[in-house]
């Protein structure tokens, strides 16, 4: 414990106590804290020799692979910044962002690799790339396994200290690209501190929780946990992976999502938790061959990351008798900074509630010069040690958005007088039709309420008078029907007239998302 927390080598030497407990499970390969330790100051060992220093970038570009969190603690606990990529980017987006990180060293799959050849002139400070999971095409790269074997060779690793390497709170950790939804993906320049407030402030709502409701706090045992999100996102590895190694927590990884395995998996593995964002957490209940498998084991389903219907908290209670909740974040902020729970969750579904405890949040009107507080919708700004210093390599829009401690963060929102936080929409989102504001998360609400609507999805037609005029795609579940007059009918006994989508269209797939989630909407334009 040379240096205390929060820095992610002092998480990663906690990792290391969790001993025989299995860390990571994918298909049949197993990883105990022990092995992954072993596997991270080899590789970290390896990447000093190659001559990674303190500060450079070392990518990751892969699926969620067991060698991804050795990947991530090996280039952090040297002090190098690690640029998770996004796995499902291009050829060009990954070149885009190798080149935009300035990144040295890549850690990567060989599909990812194969996608990265052709680009290789346009990322110049790439000097050295390490694949795994194939050996066919290296050109030029080091295949992992002959650094560190593959995952079931790790407990045959010796053991090693840890480079010593000084590191502190401040310094930079990990370069998180933004998703990309309303413009080029951003990197978020984030320190060790930002990484590890989640782990603390995540334990410490939830003790908070268990003791506003007069209950015991949970028998501390190991929990087992389905990760269906990925790893590139802030979600998945600060709220989730950080605090699973510093609790000794499982993680299980998919190849990809599949619901039928996830059930499976939650069967034999006997899996406590698992979600992520809100469509997988749909999918999970509405799957028909869900009755056909013991998943009594789940305890809880979380989410975040994207608007999610109000009726979804009481189909977890109600149909998997698991705790659900909700929390509000931005890559910006390294994961959570309103978290909701249980019965305060159930009370007012639609809200992603109130601020955890280290975090302060305000509304601000939208020219960002006054602060409303009689509950009003206006931008939400937050605060905290969990918001990062800025951009990467982006001085413009880092002075647009970091203010004096505060991050705008171009959401819409307000805060009711008990401090709960409601989402409304993205400014870029809203519609507003001859002067009148509809936010999207009403109305797409509205339409969830409907028994037959699973998506639902309001964007805006340009309107010669008017301006915009509202329009949704919704997605029905399998065996039902409703018309476009039935849906518009229904939205207008629950909402304003103006607030009617003008046309409703019918997506016979669910509707476009990215990989954290969220449903594009610039991608829906061809449906009107
Ligand atoms: P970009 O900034 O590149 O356009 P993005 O904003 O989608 O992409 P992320 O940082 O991954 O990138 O997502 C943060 C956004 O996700 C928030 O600003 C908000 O709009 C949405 N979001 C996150 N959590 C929730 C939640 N619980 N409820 C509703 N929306 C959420
Ligand atoms: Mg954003």
């Amino acid at each position: 414990w040379k240096n205390a927390p929060p820095n992610l080598r002092a998480i990663t030497l906690l990792g290391r106590t969790h001993g025989d407990r299995v860390f990571t499970i994918y298909q049949d390969e197993r990883v105990t804290f022990d092995a992954w330790f072993r596997a991270v100051a080899t590789l970290a060992h390896e990447l000093q020799a190659r001559g990674v220093k303190k500060g450079d970038r070392v990518a990751i570009a892969m699926r969620n692979l067991p060698e991804w969190p050795v990947a991530f603690f090996a280039a952090i606990t040297i002090g190098a910044i690690c640029v998770p990529l996004n796995a499902w980017w291009t050829g060009d987006e990954l070149a885009f962002g190798l080149a935009n990180s300035g990144t040295k060293a890549l850690i990567c799959d060989e599909e990812r690799w194969e996608r990265v050849l052709p680009h290789r002139a346009s990322c110049p400070d790439l000097n050295t790339a390490f694949v795994c999971r194939g050996t066919e095409h290296l050109e030029g790269a080091i295949a992992l396994e002959d650094v560190i074997g593959t995952p079931p060779d790790y407990a045959e690793l010796p053991a090693r200290e840890l480079p010593e390497v000084e590191i502190g709170p401040e310094d930079d950790a990990t370069i998180f690209y933004t998703s990309g939804t309303t413009g080029k993906p951003k990197g978020a320049l984030g320190t060790h501190r930002n990484l590890c407030t989640n782990i603390f402030s995540s334990a410490f709502n939830a003790a908070c929780a268990f003791m506003r409701r007069g209950e015991p706090l949970p028998d501390p045992k190991q929990k087992v946990g389905l990760t269906v999100i990925p790893l590139f996102h802030v979600t998945a590895c600060s709220a989730g992976l950080m605090g699973n190694v510093a609790a000794g927590n499982t993680m299980i990884f998919m190849h990809k999502w599949d619901p039928v395995e996830a059930f499976q998996i939650i069967e034999r593995e006997k899996v406590n938790s698992t979600g992520g964002v809100p469509t997988i957490a749909w999918q999970l209940i509405e799957h028909p061959e869900r009755k056909n498998y013991d998943l009594s084991s789940i305890e809880a389903i979380g989410y975040g990351g994207a608007p999610s219907a109000p009726e979804l908290v009481r189909k977890i209670r109600e149909e998997f008798g698991a705790l659900p909740s909700n929390g509000w974040g931005m890559t910006e902020t390294m994961a959570t900074v309103t978290g909701h729970s249980s019965e305060d969750y159930l009370n007012r579904p639609d809200s992603c509630g109130p601020p955890v405890a280290v975090a302060d949040i305000k509304i601000m009107s939208e020219d960002g010069t006054r602060e409303l507080t009689n509950g009003e919708i206006g931008e939400l700004w937050a605060r905290g040690p969990m918001v990062v210093k800025g951009y990467w390599n982006n001085p413009e829009a880092t002075a647009e958005t970091f203010i004096n401690g505060w991050v705008r963060t171009g959401d819409l929102a307000r805060i009711d007088e008990e401090g709960f936080c409601y989402i409304a929409d993205r400014a870029k989102d809203m519609i507003i039709r001859g002067g009148e504001n509809i936010y999207s998360s009403e109305v797409e609400n509205a339409l969830y309420d409907h028994p037959a609507v699973t998506d639902a999805a309001l964007v805006g037609l340009p309107h010669k008078q008017l301006g915009e005029e509202p329009a949704a795609v919704v997605h029905l579940a399998p065996g039902t029907t409703a018309t476009e007059g039935e849906l518009q009918a229904w939205v207008g006994a629950r909402l304003a007239r103006f607030k009617v989508p003008v046309r409703i269209a019918f997506s016979k797939d669910t509707l476009p998302r990215n990989a954290n989630g969220k449903i594009l909407k610039k991608d829906l334009a061809g449906f009107f």
